[in-house]
């Protein structure tokens, strides 16, 4: 049993982590404090709000829409949003008869500009491997159910590509202004993991 007067040790790999940035910082090749920012700007200030500005902007903005499928990474600077691990983005748009899902088959590659920190079962191995293996099952796990009719493309996510899906528009939505279409954009459905 754990109480405050025994609290549970730092793992392993936390320790590795704690000993690497303390050595990082006291050689002077990261400034102090920077690590703790960096993390908190992904925790709390670049996440799927994001990549929602993005999707809703092209579902308002036809022009827009086909700079976002032709150049993912210069329409998605278009909008302020860039930086680590967001220089190749591709964008790839579901329609009725095409459902797009990402995975990293080889670690946790992800598009962290427009989506933040990627969630913890997406650089699960079991996500990994089902979603290239099986993915109409694991999606159906996963709360997205997709008729027969409907083809599934899975992109591997690299440091080549990162990939962002543009979903369809909801049904109903059409007096919707572009906040609050924002507001309707999930970060599954811009995995692929999910519909709106
Ligand atoms: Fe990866």
């Amino acid at each position: 049993m754990t109480t405050e007067h025994h609290p549970i040790p730092p793992s392993p790999v936390e320790r590795r982590v704690a000993a690497l940035e303390e050595l990082l910082t006291e050689k002077g090749y990261v400034p102090e404090g920077f690590i703790e920012e960096f993390t908190r700007t992904y925790e709390s200030d670049v996440g799927p709000m994001n990549g929602a500005k993005v999707v809703a902007r092209a579902w308002v903005d036809p022009d827009y829409k086909q700079r976002l499928l032709e150049d993912g990474t210069n329409a998605i600077g278009e909008l302020g949003f860039g930086g680590p691990e967001g220089h190749h983005i591709v964008v790839v748009e579901n329609t009725p008869d095409v459902h797009n899902v990402v995975v990293c088959t080889l670690c946790s590659c992800y598009p962290w500009p427009v989506l933040g920190l990627p969630p913890r079962w997406y650089k699960d191995p079991p996500y990994r491997a089902r979603m290239v293996r099986e993915p109409r099952v694991l999606l159906q796990e996963m709360g997205c159910d997709l008729t027969d009719d409907v083809d599934i493309r899975v992109w591997d996510s690299s440091a080549e590509a990162r990939y962002l899906v543009l979903p369809e528009r909801p049904q109903g939505s059409e007096g919707l202004d572009e906040d609050q279409l924002a507001a309707l954009v999930t970060r599954d459905s811009m995995i692929g993991v999910g519909r709106l």
